[in-house]
């Protein structure tokens, strides 16, 4: 697998006081920032320009990810420029590389706000990937005066572009194929006003090891007078020979690359399938500056949802418990049943039996004894009748009192032997009391209660 391994090194120069220059070397993420601003202004920029880019980058490894930090941080940069009076006007050049391996192929990516430089150096050639964005370089480009006169000119230290001075930024974004022996160099201008490029090339030629090439650039610049804060890093693209378990994919792709995709500089665009190609180049300043920050505002949003998930699963288990008791209690309570207690046939609250732990209880004790009733009616009695409402039960009694009065069966005047009679309804008729509790008494009952 590709790994992007880099050195740094940085001096304040021979004139500067302080070093308002940042480096960031993080995994295969590398930046520089030249910070601009009265006070310590320029050291802050400097800061969060590189602090906020890698921990924005963590979120999103992709180009789109890499403009989109540098965008956050501009922000950052900018917001915290208008809160605080000493630090107002602050502002930082932003250079920065990427190595994607989990693009297809694997791809460089490089960034630039400001003056700040990126170069690439491999197979002996030594190219600026950058474009300064400063007064100078538009008089160049303009034709009004030559490269060797901008080096001197009053005015090369005027920006055109720099982060944090906005509230937006536009990013200048390039994307090479990513290849073993590629070298980068990130370069503040301490180093690049100081040393020409032939000089610069010499160094990370002749210097294999990128801790000692960037040390001996910073020494170069300092010789060649040190006018200015120098920051470089050196970074070299590196195969570490394991391969990357989740990218059988890219390895295949890279082994197909056609040869001419090696030669430097290698736009991605030259060896990418054309639809990915047509991506890069649009790529350089996508509008959509969200990106990192709304991956972390998934990632906040997953942890909501997490803890949402929970209480929710809680409140719906509650409620399902509460319906289901909810629910016995119901079914429990709107059914009554006519059945007998102690030779009376009584109506019951409840179902005959009971009902899980719902006991059937007694709403009333009717003075209609067993023994007037029907044999076939008693059968029906002893299991239970269920009815729907306490209305329709008392009618059941009614009309077994109906059948006895119209078959002549013998009544009872006697008083049922409890005392939790609720309605009492008039009986038609009498009988002796002594021959209903001889019947009574010889009538078994079923367990009701
Ligand atoms: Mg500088």
């Amino acid at each position: 697998m590709l790994r992007l391994l880099a050195a740094s090194a940085t001096d304040a120069g021979r004139i500067r006081n302080s070093n308002q220059d940042r480096a960031l070397v993080a995994e295969d993420l590398i930046a520089v920032a030249d910070g601009m601003g009265g006070h310590a202004g320029g050291e802050v920029a400097a800061e969060l320009a590189a602090e906020g880019l890698g921990s924005s980058y963590e979120l999103a490894t992709s180009m789109e990810g890499l403009v989109a930090a540098a965008k956050r941080a501009n922000r950052a940069i900018f917001l915290k420029s208008e809160a605080d009076a000493e630090l107002h006007g602050m502002g930082t050049t932003l250079t920065a590389a990427a190595l994607v391996v989990s693009d297809t192929p694997p791809a460089l990516h490089l960034i630039n706000i400001g003056d700040s430089r990126a170069y690439i150096f491999q197979d002996h050639e030594f190219t600026q990937i950058s474009e300064d964005h400063s007064f100078v370089e538009h008089l160049v480009r303009q034709g009004e005066i030559t490269p060797e006169e901008a080096l001197t000119h009053p005015h090369r230290h005027i920006l055109t572009r720099a982060v944090g001075i906005e509230s937006e930024v536009d990013v200048d974004a390039f994307s090479f194929a990513a290849q073993p022996g590629m070298r980068v160099l990130l370069a503040s201008d301490g180093l690049t006003n100081e040393l020409p490029d032939e000089e610069i090339a010499a160094i990370l030629g002749s210097e294999s090891d990128r801790q000692a090439a960037a040390d001996a650039l910073v020494r170069a610049a300092l010789a060649h007078g040190g006018n200015d804060n120098i920051t470089v890093i050196v970074a070299d693209v590196e195969d570490d020979g394991i391969k990357d378990p989740g990218d059988a994919d890219a390895t295949r792709v890279e082994t197909e690359l056609p040869a001419t995709a090696v030669a430097l500089p290698a736009p991605i665009e030259e060896v990418l399938p054309p639809r990915a190609a047509a991506a890069v180049a649009t790529a350089p300043i996508p509008r959509d500056v969200r990106t990192a920050p709304r991956v972390r505002e998934r990632a906040r949003r997953i942890e909501r949802l997490v803890t949402l998930r929970v209480v929710l699963f809680v409140i719906v288990l509650l409620g399902l418990f509460g319906g289901i008791a909810g629910f016995t209690v119901w079914f429990n309570r709107a059914s009554y049943f006519v059945g007998i207690k102690d030779g009376y046939v009584t109506i019951y609250e409840g179902r005959p039996g009971g009902f899980l732990w719902f006991k059937p209880t007694i709403a009333r004790t009717t003075n209609l004894q067993l023994s007037s009733v029907l044999d076939s009616s008693r059968s029906l009695l002893e299991a239970g009748l269920l009815e729907p409402s306490y209305d329709k039960a008392q009618q059941v009694v009614d009309d077994l009192a109906k059948e006895n009065s119209i078959l002549g069966l013998p009544t009872t005047t006697t008083t049922p032997p409890t005392t939790t009679t609720i309605f009492v309804r008039p009986t038609t008729t009498t009988v002796p009391a002594s021959k209903a509790k001889t019947k009574s008494g010889s009538t078994t009952t079923t367990g009701h209660g």
